[in-house]
């Protein structure tokens, strides 16, 4: 799926390093979606460091597991 901020990217499923929680991201903007159902809205977007922050974690992939590429 192509992100529909940015509509350059590819999102991807990712994990925040140290927890559960699964966000999807996009790797050419840094958009974030906290809510994988929301993907597709362009509203509940966040971004990668601001999602980050909320966990105390500093604005890195390497804070990101990142997985599966998400379908369309
Ligand atoms: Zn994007």
């Amino acid at each position: 799926m192509i992100c529909p901020l940015c509509e350059q990217g590819d999102l991807f499923y990712a994990i925040i390093k140290g927890t559960t929680h699964r966000i999807i991201v996009c790797p050419e903007c840094d958009a974030a979606w906290t809510h994988i159902e929301n993907a597709n809205q362009l509203y509940n977007c966040s971004t990668i460091e601001q999602v980050l922050l909320g966990y105390n974690l500093d604005n890195s992939w390497k804070n990101l597991i990142v997985n599966d590429r998400v379908d369309s």
